[in-house]
């Protein structure tokens, strides 16, 4: 099945590592990850994430017939062989939403980001998963606390609206992450993303019927607390991303992050729960799957 990353940015100046932005899937699908969601943080990255999606979606069903495509990269045959087989196969979805540093320009934005999910949702059906990553960062409050407050409840709106699947972004703001929740009340799917909880705020989160998505956080020597929420995490519920080009595993710090490095995230949280690569590998593909209510895992755009 491989390894799937639920939350990544790929699209535009994240992507700026890559000369071009199938080189960022084919590097992914030679670390056996076979699929990636690429998530929107305002409408201009949105908007890249669906068009580049889309184009993706179009490479990738063309280069799947061809065999061999790998080979010239250098890399050995078996190893190219299966790269080849992964991108034959690699899923790949996307999101929509206002991060909360943005949250100010939420009014002026909410009709264009609900424009471009219905658009997009008509034309692509099942492409488009996820409202967000939106939620609340006080850490930063590059945006003000009611502007965060007043966009994260308006996209919790959207997610039960149009049955998508609400990202959420928490960071230092628990308490008011779980009111606007209890608020608004939890949309049919969430997925509490790059998790830097405890098990307290994990307990809360399982109770709104939160997916918990596992970044490189959990690798970092100082992330005890973390590390025990994702022991105490029933497996049902947890995803693994990697939030590229940002917060790059351990022992990769300090460089760009990338999809590929998704399978050193899984590998740690298999370690951490006891079990096997292909069973932490099972359970968050078919986990994300779930959790983004998609039912095309292979699609590539035929
Ligand atoms: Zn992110």
């Amino acid at each position: 099945m491989g390894w799937i990353d639920s939350h990544c940015h790929i699209q535009g100046e994240y992507g700026s590592q890559w000369n071009n932005s199938l080189d960022a899937i084919r590097d992914a699908a030679g670390s056996d990850v076979t699929g990636i969601v690429c998530v929107g943080t305002d409408l201009d990255t949105s908007r890249e994430g669906i068009e580049l999606t889309l184009q993706l979606r179009d490479l990738l069903s063309g280069y799947s017939a061809q065999t061999g495509a790998v080979s010239d990269s250098g890399v050995s045959d078996s190893t190219a062989e299966q790269t080849t087989n992964n991108l034959s196969r690699f899923g790949l979805w996307c999101t929509a939403g206002i991060h909360p540093h943005d949250a100010a320009t939420w009014k002026d934005n909410m009709g264009e980001l609900e424009k471009l999910i219905t658009t997009t949702s008509d034309n692509h059906p099942g492409m488009l998963v996820g409202i967000g990553e939106c939620g609340l960062d006080y850490h930063y409050e590059n945006s003000s606390k009611e502007s965060q407050m007043a966009a994260f409840a308006g996209q919790i709106k959207l997610a039960k609206e149009y049955d998508l699947t609400l990202v959420i972004h928490a960071r230092e703001a628990w308490d008011d992450i779980f009111a606007v929740l209890a608020t608004e009340g939890a949309p049919q799917r969430s997925i509490m993303h790059c998790f830097t909880g405890g098990p307290d705020e994990l307990s809360t989160a399982l109770s709104f019927g939160a997916y918990i998505s596992f970044s490189g956080i959990v690798t970092f020597s100082n992330a005890a607390n973390i590390r025990e929420a994702a022991k105490e995490c029933p497996p049902e519920r947890i995803l693994i991303e990697t939030d590229s080009p940002f917060l790059s595993p351990t022992p990769n710090r300090g460089k760009p992050n990338r999809p590929a490095w998704v399978a050193l995230v899984g590998d740690d949280i298999g370690a951490l729960k006891g079990m096997s690569r292909a069973t932490i590998q099972d359970i968050t593909y078919s986990n994300t799957l779930r959790a983004f209510k998609i039912t095309t895992p292979n699609e590539t755009g035929h």
